[in-house]
C-alpha cells in the first residue's frame, strides 16, 4: 500500500499513485474491484472467495464513496512504488486494514519469537 505505513488508519486516499498510470492498469486489471483473495483475513465467501468491493462504492458504515489503493501489503511504499503494475493489487480500505493487521501481527509473532529463542527466520 502506498502510504505511511506507520499510520494504518490513514485511508488509502492519500495514495500517491493515485490515478498515476500505474494505478490505472491495475485498477483495469482488477476491473476496479478489490483483489483480496482472503489475505486480509476474510474468506469472502459470500462473493466468490474475492473481496466485491468495487471503487465508487457506497458502503455502510464508510463516508463517501470508496477509493481502492495500489499496493503490496509486504512491501514498504518505496518497493511497492518501484514494482510493475503485474506485482500490484488494488485494495479496498477494509481488506488493506485487515491485510497489514495480520501483517503486523505475524512480525510481532516474530519478533517475540527471536526474543526468546534468537533463531533466525526466513519468513520475512
Ligand atoms: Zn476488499
Ligand atoms: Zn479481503
Amino acid at each position: 500500500m502506498l502510504f505511511e505505513t506507520h499510520t494504518p488508519a490513514t485511508p488509502p486516499t492519500a495514495d500517491p499513485l493515485a490515478a498515476t498510470p500505474t494505478w490505472m492498469t491495475v485498477m483495469d486489471r482488477a476491473g476496479r474491484t478489490c483483489e483480496c483473495t482472503g489475505a486480509c483475513g476474510s474468506r469472502h465467501g459470500r462473493s466468490g472467495l474475492r473481496c466485491d468491493t468495487r471503487h465508487g462504492q457506497y458502503l455502510k458504515g464508510h463516508r463517501g464513496p470508496v477509493r481502492l489503493a495500489v499496493g503490496q501489503p509486504d512491501l514498504t511504499d518505496r518497493e511497492a512504488a518501484a514494482l510493475p503494475p503485474a506485482d500490484l493489487r488494488a485494495w479496498c480500505p477494509a481488506c488493506w486494514r485487515g491485510t497489514d493487521r495480520r501483517r503486523r501481527a505475524a512480525r510481532a509473532a516474530l519478533a517475540a519469537h527471536r526474543d526468546t529463542a534468537d533463531t533466525a527466520d526466513t519468513l520475512f
